[in-house]
């Protein structure tokens, strides 16, 4: 019988696998895409290293797990404000998902397979079943999936649980890459105009993320799902912000369901106080929709972390 089982790779469900990891209990993770990350991915396109998803997040430098992870060298502060509480790193969030991955090797992980629910086999053992049929048994679960998934996944086992995991709300964001020669922006470029759903920009000239005399400029842009992007987007974004029409690199990402926006609602806490009243003995949550503080990818890390708490006291009692 397996020990435990995490459902979803991204940084909640792969900060638990550490904690796990560092206590000596061998877990099997399940993530339906064949990569983890989840919403973190960079990748290097025609010389350019992008941000699929998160670009930077409201973190500082000081972050507890920036040491932890001993990441000092590899992040920096990519804009400033008051407190310096922006953080990106220089080979993009695929440092923090590549250094969170590090103890992977020690346990057994199954890409491209998703779970459909989660019940109980008998008074010790949960059944997960996957959407291919097959059926696995475990001690624990630890569901590290957005909200949207783990109403779905809880259904059959606490249908309470599934109720309050409905109603959640996402924005629609598409993460625009621009690569331009220097040579042709003479300005390094400012903040879009407010009326415009853009969100902020990151310029970025670092040798490590663009080839040389060259910079890439990252820019989200939030959209109405029902009505889709611009077809021209680039065309607007460079029109918009008095940039040359013709980058030398563009890339988009879109991403329907990017950020919960559910921190921002008054009975989000007190939903998530249920929740965890809900939760099963031997079953946690970890997620960045269940965090009620500032998003923060401090805050996503301990939520993965405090879930393999609760999954390590459940498997203690059931040794004693
Ligand atoms: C475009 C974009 C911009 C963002 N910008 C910011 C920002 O500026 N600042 C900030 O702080 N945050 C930002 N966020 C939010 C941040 O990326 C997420 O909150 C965070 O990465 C979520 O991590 P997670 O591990 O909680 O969930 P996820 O990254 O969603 O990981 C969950 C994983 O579970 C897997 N999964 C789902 N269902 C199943 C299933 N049934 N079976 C198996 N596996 C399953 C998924 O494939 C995924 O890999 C942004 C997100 C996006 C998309």
């Amino acid at each position: 019988m397996r020990e435990v089982v995490i459902i979803g790779g991204g940084i909640s469900g792969l900060a638990a696998l550490t904690e796990l990891d560092r206590a000596g209990i061998r877990c099997t993770l399940i993530e339906v895409k064949d990569r983890v990350g989840g919403s973190l991915r960079s990748e290097v396109v025609g010389g350019f290293c992008i941000d699929h998803g998160v670009m930077f997040t409201t973190d500082r430098l000081d972050a507890p797990f920036i040491s932890a992870l001993n990441l000092q060298d590899a992040a920096y502060v990519p804009r400033h404000d008051a407190d310096d509480s922006y953080l990106a790193f220089r080979g993009g969030m695929q440092t923090l998902i590549d250094r969170l991955s590090e103890s992977l090797s020690r346990h057994s992980v199954m890409f491209r397979m998703a779970v459909s629910s989660i019940g109980r086999m008998d008074t010790r053992r949960f059944a997960i079943c996957m959407e291919n049929g097959m059926v696995l048994d475990t001690s624990a679960i630890l569901v590290a999936t957005p909200a949207r998934y783990a109403e779905r996944i809880f259904y059959t086992l606490r249908p309470e649980m599934s109720f309050r995991l409905l109603d959640y709300r996402y924005d629609s964001i598409a993460r625009v890459s621009l690569g331009y020669h220097l040579a042709d922006l003479p300005d390094l470029p400012a903040d879009p105009p407010a009326d415009y759903p853009l969100t902020y920009l990151h310029v970025t000239d670092h040798p490590e993320r663009v080839p040389p005399d060259h910079c890439l400029i990252q820019l989200g842009v939030r959209y109405e799902r029902q009505k889709g992007l611009p077809i021209d987007l680039v065309g607007e974004i460079a029109a918009l912000m008095d940039w040359p029409p013709d980058p030398v690199f563009d890339h988009i990402s879109v991403w329907p369901e990017s950020d919960p926006i559910m921190w921002l609602d008054e009975a989000h806490a007190k939903n998530i106080e249920i929740l965890s009243h809900l939760l099963p003995d031997g079953i946690a949550i970890a997620n960045s929709d269940y965090v009620t503080a500032r998003p923060t990818l401090q805050n996503r890390i301990e939520s993965g972390q405090q879930a393999a708490q609760r999954i390590l006291k459940h498997l203690n009692h059931q040794r004693n």
